[in-house]
């Protein structure tokens, strides 16, 4: 079954809900990180909760990132959705030896204390961004508390990845329910009690097989209706071009440095591991485009 992200509303509108299913595309991204379990299921929670922030944009034009950073040995993830809707991301540090004893404490216990950052890019000069502290860092519940108290919007938030003995991914799969204002304060009760009777996201999805089964099963007296569906996938889009912007941002000083030690310089995209050489003659070229520092005073 090809992944796809839903948006629903519920109870007469007074509920808007997303839910996905983005096992293959866990699978993908697993395919080109090499991702250790921990790591796996970070990443998986991370895609999953971006790519219904996707649809929840308010113009279609919106990319959505979501930057998780901790003090703990993962470091934290980078999770992307594009305005097509393609997903790309990262995990900061894979290297699951050293880990060490936080592996005792799940994702949340990796990625340490820290903060969560949502930028929606509108296209226009200056991006909208919000930060809250990390809560516990398993990612679910920070963006509950980031929308509660950002976007001042109740809201249930769970996300869920599965893996196989032989690390396949068993599932990945997301829901986001939140109350619009004036909606009867009973209901996110019901939902957090249907949510416990379910156990997980991941347990429903494997009963109910699709995200809106999920949604129909989290609100069974809510008369669920889908109001937008959208195929997900892992795309990462870098290109020299790209890249190389990447490198020019790095600034004069760095770029000299760099130049005067090698001839070839080596960068790889964060999302796809794709290497990328560019001769130094390239790099200085950027350097006459920047404007030399001036010493004022
Ligand atoms: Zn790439």
């Amino acid at each position: 079954m090809a992944d796809k992200v839903i948006r629903a509303s519920a109870y007469g509108g007074s509920v808007r809900a997303f839910a996905n299913d983005i096992k293959d595309t866990l699978g993908t991204a697993m395919g080109y990180h090499g991702l250790n379990p921990l790591a796996a299921v970070a990443l998986g929670r991370a895609l999953s909760a971006v790519s219904m922030m996707g649809e929840m944009a308010k113009s279609k034009e919106d990319t959505v990132t979501l930057v998780i950073k901790g003090k703990g040995p993962m470091g934290g993830v980078v999770a992307v959705c594009s305005k097509e809707g393609t997903l790309k991301g990262y995990v900061v540090n894979n290297d699951y030896s050293s880990y060490g004893n936080c592996v005792d404490g799940g994702v949340g216990g990796c990625i340490g204390a820290g903060y969560l950052n949502i930028v929606r890019d509108l296209g226009m000069k200056e991006p909208y961004t919000g930060t809250i502290p990390l809560q516990s860092g398993e990612i679910g519940d920070d963006l509950a508390y980031y929308f509660t108290y950002s976007e001042q919007i109740p809201s249930l938030v769970a996300l869920g990845v599965k893996l196989n003995p032989d690390m396949t991914v068993k599932s990945a799969a997301g829901m986001i329910i939140q109350l619009m204002p004036g909606a009867d304060k009973d209901i996110i009760t019901r939902i957090e009690n249907r949510l416990r009777e379910g156990r997980s996201v991941s347990n429903m999805m494997e009963k109910e097989k699709t995200p809106l089964g999920v949604l129909g099963f989290m609100m069974p007296d809510g008369d669920v209706q889908i109001t937008g569906e959208k195929s997900v996938s892992y795309k990462c889009d870098c290109s020299r071009e790209r890249m190389l912007r990447g490198i020019a941002s790095l600034g004069r000083d760095e770029l000299e440095k760099i130049i005067s030690e090698q001839d070839v310089v080596e960068t790889t995209c964060h999302f796809c591991l794709a290497k990328y050489h560019f001769q130094s003659e390239e790099i200085k070229k950027l350097l006459v485009k920047q404007e030399p520092t001036i010493n004022s005073g």
